[in-house]
């Protein structure tokens, strides 16, 4: 008898929860990236105000590195690691200092990246900044992906390049990772950043998981003042969560040495 009284009151319960979430309309979940922090960009002391929680990327190696990790920190947004990585165009002055390049050594690589993670406080994932040639090599990014393996860290791939060979080496060493679906600020100019916020808007009511990129630096205020209008709409229509929770199983991860 206890049997059964146990059996039906753990059918029961699961009924209960069952019906609680068919109860609840699911809403579409939303990480908004913020790239190129950590050199006083314009726009990173208004971004780190907005009403919401942010995943910022901060760059290793600049004058506000640490600030702006421990600001972010302290604001309740999510920190990774913008590592600077070798493009096929643009300057190398660009890249800042300690970038990744093809042409390293795998010593010099691990020591770089191992050295980014210490300078970034609070840093739970990895992207890059530029990127397109570093990341369709498969050599450079084997180093890099273990490195974020061992440290506990997720990659996020905003895929300067179709070519790129980061989803394929995340899943073979065993690296949560993520790709991006627009980008807010690729064409400079408010009307742009206008449209693709108006796009992310729409994609909101189709898609259940949605990452966005924007930017501090040239695009930095503009990227602010559109974010402050569209902030309300967007938590409207969806829950904004920091880039972690848009990963399964992340929690699960050990923090690494
Ligand atoms: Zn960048």
């Amino acid at each position: 008898m206890k049997i059964f009284i146990s059996i039906f009151l753990l059918i029961f319960s699961f009924a209960c929860i069952g019906n609680s979430i068919s109860a609840a309309p699911l809403k579409p979940e939303l990480a908004i990236v913020i790239d190129d922090l950590g050199n006083n960009m314009k726009g990173t002391a208004e971004m780190m105000e907005l009403p919401v929680n942010l995943t910022v990327a901060i760059m290793p190696f600049m004058p506000t590195t640490k600030e702006d990790a421990e600001l972010a920190s302290e604001n309740g947004h999510e920190v990774i690691v913008h590592m600077p990585m070798e493009p096929k165009r643009g300057k190398r002055s660009w890249l800042g200092p300690g970038a990744i390049t093809t042409d390293l050594t795998d010593e010099e690589i691990r020591s770089r990246v191992e050295s980014a993670i210490k300078e970034v406080p609070h840093a739970v994932g990895m992207n890059h900044h530029m990127g397109s040639r570093a990341t369709e090599n498969e050599r450079v990014m084997r180093i890099v992906l273990k490195v974020c393996k061992e440290h506990g860290l997720f990659y996020l791939d905003s895929k300067t390049t179709g070519k790129s060979v980061v989803g394929k080496l995340a899943k073979e060493i065993g690296v949560p990772y993520v790709e991006n679906n627009i980008f807010f600020d690729d064409i400079y100019t408010t009307a742009h950043i206008t449209k693709q916020a108006d796009r992310l808007a729409e994609k909101l009511v189709k898609n259940e998981r949605i990452i966005a990129i924007g930017h501090v630096g040239i695009t930095g205020t503009k990227m602010v003042n559109v974010l402050k209008e569209y902030i309300p709409v967007y938590k409207e229509k969806a829950e904004i969560v920091p880039l972690s929770e848009l990963i399964p199983g992340y929690e699960l991860i050990d923090e690494g040495p």
